[in-house]
Order: C-alpha cells, then sequence, then structure tokens
C-alpha cells in the first residue's frame, strides 16, 4: 500500500509518498481502508522536531473509513462497519491500524469527509467548551483564528450554548467566514500591536474583559490573550500555530486579575472511552441535526501531504483540511 513516510526531520518535502508493507491488525484491533484522513496542526510539530516522533513514522492519526479486518478480541467492530477515529497509527496512508477500544462507529446520515474533518478539531472544541471552561449563557468568548479549523467549530458551539463570540483573524475574507460561522463581532488581529488588540477586544465588549480566551495562536497572542480577560477569567492556551508560549510566572495571573491559565490536550480529555463516545456522539448528533457546520477546506492527494502542510502554516486555509488516499 501507498503511505507517507517521514525519514528525517524538517520542511515540509520530507512528506514522502513510499510503497510500504501491507498490515495485519493484532490483538485488540481494526485495520481500517482510509476513506479521509485529517491534517493537523500537530502533524506539522511532529514533522519540525517541536513534539518528538521516533523516525521513520507515517504521519497522522485522525481518520474515517471502513473495517477492512479485525484483530482477534475485537468485540463490536466487523469489516464494513463505518468507523472514525484521532487515534489511528499513521492516517496519511491507504490503509490504517486503529485500536478497537479507540475507534466509534460513524452513524447513518454522516459522510466519512464529515467525519474525519470532526474527529480532532471537532472532540477539541467540545472538550474546552463544555469541560475545561463550560461557557454559559450570556459570557463572552475569544476565539483566535476564528475561520480556522478549531475557531469556526469553536464560534459555532460558543453561540450553541448561549455564549457571545469575538472572534480574531487576518483577512478581511476569513473575518466574513467567521461572522458566517455566528461570530458577533471579529476583530483583524494584523492590524493591532501588543496590547492595543486587548483593548479593540474590551471596546468590542463593552469596556469589559472576556470570560475565557480560547487561544490555539500562541506566542503572538498570549499576552494580549491575558490582557483582554476580566478579574477571574480563564485563559486557556491551547496551540501554537505561531510558535510556543515562552515561560510565566504565576504572579502575573495575580496581577492581572486572579486569572486562571490552564493548557489542555484532547487525549486527556477522551482517555475513558465513555468521554470519548460522549464528545463525539454530541458532535454526530449536531451534524445530524444542523447545530454543527464543518466546513471543508481543502481536499488533497495523499502525495500532495506537503503542499496540504505548507499552506496550513502560509495561512492560507480556512476550515479543515483532508487528505483524500
Ligand atoms: P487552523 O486552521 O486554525 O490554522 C491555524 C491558523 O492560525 C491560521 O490559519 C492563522 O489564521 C492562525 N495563525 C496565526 N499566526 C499564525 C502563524 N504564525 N502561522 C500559522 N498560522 C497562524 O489550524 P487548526 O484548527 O488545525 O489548529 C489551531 C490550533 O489548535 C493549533 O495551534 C493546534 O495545535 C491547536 N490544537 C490543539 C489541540 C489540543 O487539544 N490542545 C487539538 C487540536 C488543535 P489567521 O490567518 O486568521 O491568523
Amino acid at each position: 500500500m501507498r503511505a507517507i513516510v517521514v525519514n528525517e526531520l524538517g520542511d515540509p518535502d520530507v512528506l514522502q509518498l513510499s510503497d510500504v508493507d501491507d498490515q495485519q491488525p493484532g490483538p485488540g484491533e481494526l485495520l481500517v481502508e482510509v476513506g479521509a484522513a485529517g491534517v493537523n496542526f500537530i502533524e506539522t510539530y511532529q514533522r519540525s522536531g517541536l513534539y518528538k516522533m521516533p523516525l521513520p513514522y507515517t504521519p497522522g492519526a485522525e481518520l474515517a473509513g471502513h473495517v477492512l479486518a479485525v484483530g482477534e478480541g475485537v468485540v463490536g467492530f466487523e469489516p464494513g462497519d463505518r468507523v472514525a477515529t484521532v487515534d489511528g497509527r499513521g492516517s496519511y496512508a491507504e490503509q490504517a491500524i486503529v485500536p478497537a477500544d479507540r475507534a466509534v462507529r460513524v452513524p447513518e446520515g454522516v459522510d466519512v469527509e464529515t467525519a474525519a474533518a470532526l474527529m480532532l478539531q471537532g472532540m477539541t472544541a467540545h472538550y474546552l467548551t463544555q469541560s475545561t471552561y463550560p461557557i454559559k449563557p450570556g459570557e463572552t468568548a475569544l476565539v483566535h483564528a476564528a475561520a480556522g479549523g478549531m475557531g469556526l467549530l469553536l464560534t459555532q458551539l460558543v453561540k450553541a450554548a448561549g455564549g457571545k463570540v469575538i472572534g480574531t483573524t487576518s483577512s478581511e475574507a476569513k473575518a466574513k467566514l467567521a461572522a458566517e460561522a455566528g461570530a458577533d463581532e471579529v476583530v483583524r488581529y494584523d492590524q493591532f500591536e501588543g496590547d492595543d488588540l486587548a483593548v479593540e477586544v474590551l471596546r468590542r465588549n463593552g469596556g469589559q474583559g472576556v470570560h475565557v480566551v480560547y487561544d490555539g495562536v500562541g506566542a503572538s497572542t498570549f499576552d494580549a490573550s491575558l490582557s483582554s480577560l476580566r478579574p477571574r477569567g480563564m485563559m486557556v492556551s491551547f496551540g501554537n500555530a505561531s510558535g510556543p508560549v515562552p515561560p510565566v510566572a504565576p504572579l502575573r495571573l495575580s496581577q492581572q486579575g486572579s486569572l486562571f491559565l490552564t493548557r489542555p490536550t484532547l487525549a486527556n480529555y477522551i482517555a475513558a472511552r465513555q468521554e470519548l463516545e460522549w464528545r463525539a456522539g454530541d458532535l454526530f448528533g449536531w451534524i445530524q441535526d444542523g447545530t454543527l457546520t464543518v466546513r471543508i477546506g481543502a481536499t488533497y492527494p495523499l502525495g500532495e501531504a506537503a503542499q496540504a502542510h505548507r499552506d496550513l502554516a502560509a495561512r492560507k486555509t480556512t476550515g479543515k483540511l483532508l487528505l483524500i488516499p
């Protein structure tokens, strides 16, 4: 079968399309034909070496597709079932091994591309708005990169919970998408320097700080994010799109209003099978009843994985990127 293989860390060109041996599912595993694989920022961090990976490896963990074979002891799945996961072992491939206890069934009415597009960013938007800082009606969230994969989903889920969204983004076309997803205010953060961004956020929120900041941009927005919060507000730093955030002294949280700071990651919010099923089930249900829409911004053939990474890093993309093997 064909798969992307990374033999050395580096720029997107290290994502090489290669012929590799077919795999067989071991005990408790599924072999899945990948219908669509999600492209996520984490794979750029792994490729560049910011997050450690053993070499060589096939990138990607998010996928949806059909079960081809089941390993010994697997209960509840059989060949032909449509499944999705965020824990595939190398989803940039025609086939991938998936631990059965990390797979969820894709319900009728949800196509494979939507399922693949929903799993990682969708469950992240779910835990951020339902568990990390459960948004209450009338509260305001600042959502950075609001036209991105995470941003469009977060915006919709904050609105569905009755909250107000102030979104940020870097172009008029992206601002329009954020507004269409429900953002009440959209700030062009590329037009503000330093804490001027926070001044603008407060102005757009009636002079008040926001209750929560969902910040996946990282280094370039962190300071303005803290300054945008009301006393006892929650800073949720969940990503590094512009680079990792440098160390922060706890005293600064006190000086800026007894703030809360967390740096969450999806794995800790779906570790229990029950939580995985709850989050995935809610998301599929919201797709089916129209509460949530997933924007698939671009699809790429498997061999163009490098271009997908280039586009993502160059801020050229909106919504979700998929590889279609
Ligand atoms: P996006 O589609 O949001 O793409 C990233 C966006 O960030 C860009 O489109 C751009 O939007 C903005 N951005 C700002 N500065 C930069 C920069 N210097 N370089 C690149 N982009 C920049 O990506 P995802 O939705 O896949 O991921 C968003 C963030 O969420 C990432 O940091 C990712 O790691 C994180 N994440 C974290 C998870 C967790 O559990 N902690 C799980 C899933 C994702 P604009 O042009 O509008 O500025």
